[in-house]
């Protein structure tokens, strides 16, 4: 299937339930995105600083731009004039970074807070009692640019369908506690971020509003270097 029927499909598929669809396009040139912007996408992820200002300056200006990758505090100047959310922010250091650029850019930049909910080492995120002790900061408490819009995780890279579901169950019932303890009078506090290609579906039966596909829309990524395609 083309990446517009992969599209048309995805959208079929969450008509009834409220889930948004983030069309991850790390690696894959901008002439699969412009298909996929053609199709009617407008909510597009990626992973890498560079790559995505670069995509960003070459695509329509009404595409919202995710960053669903670790950042490090030395990018983020880079995309704070213009990203829509940063999906991955896993410190408060971080976050104090996002908002000084965000207020240089006169802007409110909405976030997601990444949860460390993986059994594997490799995977950024801030654990359950670090994502709360930061809420509960006074430096957070003193940022005016930065919104916190809700949290992402991305679950074990593994078969065990019961494994994933219990980290996404856990990740859901974690998202509740939250929003009833810190941000229970603001209804923007609203995005539970998880499920990818391969346990989306699972993603969205434990509660998930936003998947973020990559490979389901525009095929493997079989090359690393989005450049030399
Ligand atoms: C690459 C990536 C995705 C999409 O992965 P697919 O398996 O291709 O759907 C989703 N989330 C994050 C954080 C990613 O890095």
């Amino acid at each position: 299937m083309s990446i517009a029927d992969n599209i048309k499909s995805l959208k079929k598929e969450t008509a009834n339930i409220s889930v948004k669809l983030i069309a991850v396009s790390k690696t894959k040139p901008v002439e699969d995105v412009q298909a996929a912007y053609n199709a009617g996408q407008r909510l597009f992820g990626e992973n890498m600083v560079q790559e995505l200002v670069e995509k960003y300056e070459q695509l329509p200006k009404d595409i919202e731009w995710h960053l669903i990758g670790h950042l490090q505090s030395n990018k983020v100047k880079y995309i704070a004039p213009f990203i829509s959310m940063i999906q991955s922010v896993d410190s408060l250091k971080l976050l104090q970074e996002i908002n000084k650029h965000a207020e240089k850019s006169k802007r409110v930049i909405d976030c997601l807070l990444q949860i460390y909910i993986a059994d594997e080492e490799t995977k950024f995120g801030l654990g359950f009692d670090e994502a709360i002790e930061l809420l509960r900061s006074a430096e957070y408490a003193d940022l005016k640019h930065i919104r916190i819009r809700g949290l992402m995780g991305i679950a074990t890279n593994t078969d065990n369908e019961k494994q994933i579901k219990d980290e996404y169950y856990e990740l859901k019932t974690f998202f509740d506690g939250i929003k009833q303890s810190f941000f229970r009078k603001e209804s923007s506090f609203d995005t539970l971020s998880m499920g990818m290609s391969a346990d989306y579906k699972v993603a969205i039966e434990q509660g998930s509003n936003m998947v973020r596909l990559g490979s389901t829309i525009f095929g493997q990524r079989v090359i690393k270097h989005w450049k030399n395609n």
